[in-house]
Protein backbone atom coordinates (compact mmCIF):
# COMPACT_ATOMS: atom_id res chain seq x y z
CA UNK A 1 0.00 0.00 0.00
CA UNK A 2 1.49 3.28 -0.59
CA UNK A 3 2.64 5.29 2.00
CA UNK A 4 2.48 2.63 4.38
CA UNK A 5 6.00 3.12 6.72
CA UNK A 6 5.95 -0.94 7.24
CA UNK A 7 4.82 -1.49 3.50
CA UNK A 8 8.23 0.01 2.80
CA UNK A 9 10.29 -1.91 5.01
CA UNK A 10 8.81 -4.86 3.61
CA UNK A 11 9.86 -3.29 0.08
CA UNK A 12 13.38 -2.63 1.07
CA UNK A 13 12.58 1.18 0.24
CA UNK A 14 13.31 2.00 3.61
CA UNK A 15 16.31 0.27 5.35
CA UNK A 16 15.85 -2.44 8.23
CA UNK A 17 17.39 -4.13 10.60
CA UNK A 18 15.76 -8.02 9.45
CA UNK A 19 15.70 -10.62 11.59
CA UNK A 20 13.21 -13.27 9.94
CA UNK A 21 11.58 -13.61 7.22
CA UNK A 22 9.53 -15.97 5.24
CA UNK A 23 6.30 -15.99 2.47
CA UNK A 24 4.08 -14.31 4.67
CA UNK A 25 6.15 -12.49 7.49
CA UNK A 26 8.88 -9.68 7.72
CA UNK A 27 10.41 -9.10 10.98
CA UNK A 28 13.15 -6.36 12.08
CA UNK A 29 14.11 -4.78 15.25
CA UNK A 30 12.58 -1.51 16.48
CA UNK A 31 13.76 1.57 16.06
CA UNK A 32 13.34 2.52 19.49
CA UNK A 33 13.57 -0.58 21.40
CA UNK A 34 11.95 -0.68 24.89
CA UNK A 35 13.27 -3.78 25.86
CA UNK A 36 17.66 -5.58 25.18
CA UNK A 37 15.03 -7.31 22.59
CA UNK A 38 12.08 -5.56 20.81
CA UNK A 39 11.14 -7.10 17.29
CA UNK A 40 8.49 -5.79 14.91
CA UNK A 41 6.78 -9.04 13.48
CA UNK A 42 4.45 -7.62 10.56
CA UNK A 43 2.57 -9.42 8.17
CA UNK A 44 3.21 -8.87 4.26
CA UNK A 45 -0.07 -8.01 3.24
CA UNK A 46 -1.28 -4.63 4.11
CA UNK A 47 -3.82 -5.35 7.41
CA UNK A 48 -4.30 -2.21 8.79
CA UNK A 49 -5.17 -3.31 12.88
CA UNK A 50 -6.13 -6.22 14.17
CA UNK A 51 -9.83 -4.68 13.82
CA UNK A 52 -9.10 -5.52 10.08
CA UNK A 53 -8.42 -9.53 10.77
CA UNK A 54 -11.24 -11.47 8.65
CA UNK A 55 -11.07 -15.00 7.20
CA UNK A 56 -9.62 -13.72 4.14
CA UNK A 57 -6.09 -12.94 5.75
CA UNK A 58 -6.36 -14.86 9.14
CA UNK A 59 -3.32 -16.67 7.91
CA UNK A 60 -1.09 -14.22 8.10
CA UNK A 61 -2.19 -14.00 11.48
CA UNK A 62 -1.32 -17.33 11.92
CA UNK A 63 1.93 -17.22 10.36
CA UNK A 64 3.02 -13.97 12.78
CA UNK A 65 2.72 -16.50 15.52
CA UNK A 66 4.67 -19.18 14.00
CA UNK A 67 7.18 -16.80 12.97
CA UNK A 68 7.14 -15.38 16.71
CA UNK A 69 7.92 -18.72 18.39
CA UNK A 70 11.06 -19.27 15.69
CA UNK A 71 12.08 -15.91 16.25
CA UNK A 72 12.00 -16.13 20.57
CA UNK A 73 14.12 -19.28 19.64
CA UNK A 74 16.50 -17.49 17.36
CA UNK A 75 16.94 -14.61 20.17
CA UNK A 76 17.63 -17.17 23.18
CA UNK A 77 14.21 -15.65 24.82
CA UNK A 78 14.14 -19.21 27.23
CA UNK A 79 12.85 -17.94 29.77
CA UNK A 80 9.49 -15.93 28.01
CA UNK A 81 9.10 -12.48 26.60
CA UNK A 82 6.19 -10.19 25.76
CA UNK A 83 3.74 -10.30 22.67
CA UNK A 84 1.68 -6.74 22.85
CA UNK A 85 -0.52 -5.73 19.76
CA UNK A 86 -1.75 -2.05 19.58
CA UNK A 87 -5.07 -1.73 18.04
CA UNK A 88 -6.20 2.12 16.82
CA UNK A 89 -6.05 5.05 18.90
CA UNK A 90 -7.42 4.19 21.68
CA UNK A 91 -5.08 1.56 21.90
CA UNK A 92 -1.98 3.46 21.48
CA UNK A 93 -1.02 2.43 17.89
CA UNK A 94 1.33 4.32 15.77
CA UNK A 95 1.61 2.97 12.76
CA UNK A 96 -1.55 1.52 10.66
CA UNK A 97 -0.03 -1.71 9.34
CA UNK A 98 -0.97 -4.90 11.79
CA UNK A 99 2.28 -5.49 13.82
CA UNK A 100 3.53 -7.67 17.22
CA UNK A 101 5.72 -6.39 19.17
CA UNK A 102 7.87 -8.82 20.95
CA UNK A 103 9.63 -7.77 23.76
CA UNK A 104 12.12 -9.47 26.04
CA UNK A 105 16.06 -10.24 27.04
CA UNK A 106 15.02 -8.73 30.28
CA UNK A 107 12.58 -9.03 33.51
CA UNK A 108 9.62 -7.47 32.13
CA UNK A 109 8.14 -5.19 34.60
CA UNK A 110 5.00 -2.90 33.84
CA UNK A 111 2.28 -5.92 33.88
CA UNK A 112 -1.11 -4.17 32.63
CA UNK A 113 -2.88 -7.86 32.85
P1 LIG B 1 2.84 0.97 17.59
O1 LIG B 1 2.98 2.20 18.46
O2 LIG B 1 2.07 1.30 16.32
O3 LIG B 1 2.31 -0.23 18.30
O4 LIG B 1 4.31 0.57 17.17
C1 LIG B 1 5.02 1.17 16.14
C2 LIG B 1 6.47 0.86 16.38
O5 LIG B 1 7.18 1.11 15.19
C3 LIG B 1 7.12 1.72 17.47
O6 LIG B 1 7.62 0.89 18.50
C4 LIG B 1 8.22 2.47 16.73
O7 LIG B 1 9.40 2.61 17.50
C5 LIG B 1 8.44 1.60 15.51
N1 LIG B 1 8.91 2.33 14.35
C6 LIG B 1 8.41 3.48 13.84
N2 LIG B 1 9.06 3.85 12.73
C7 LIG B 1 10.02 2.89 12.52
C8 LIG B 1 11.02 2.73 11.51
O8 LIG B 1 11.17 3.51 10.57
N3 LIG B 1 11.82 1.62 11.63
C9 LIG B 1 11.68 0.73 12.66
N4 LIG B 1 12.54 -0.30 12.69
N5 LIG B 1 10.75 0.85 13.62
C10 LIG B 1 9.92 1.93 13.55
ZN1 LIG C 1 1.22 -1.56 5.05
Amino acid sequence: MDNCLFCKIIAGDIPSTKVYEDEYVYAFRDINPQAPVHILVVPKAHIACADAVDEGNSLYVAKCFEAIAKIAKAEGLDSGYRVINNCGEDGGQTVMHLHFHILGGVKLSDKML
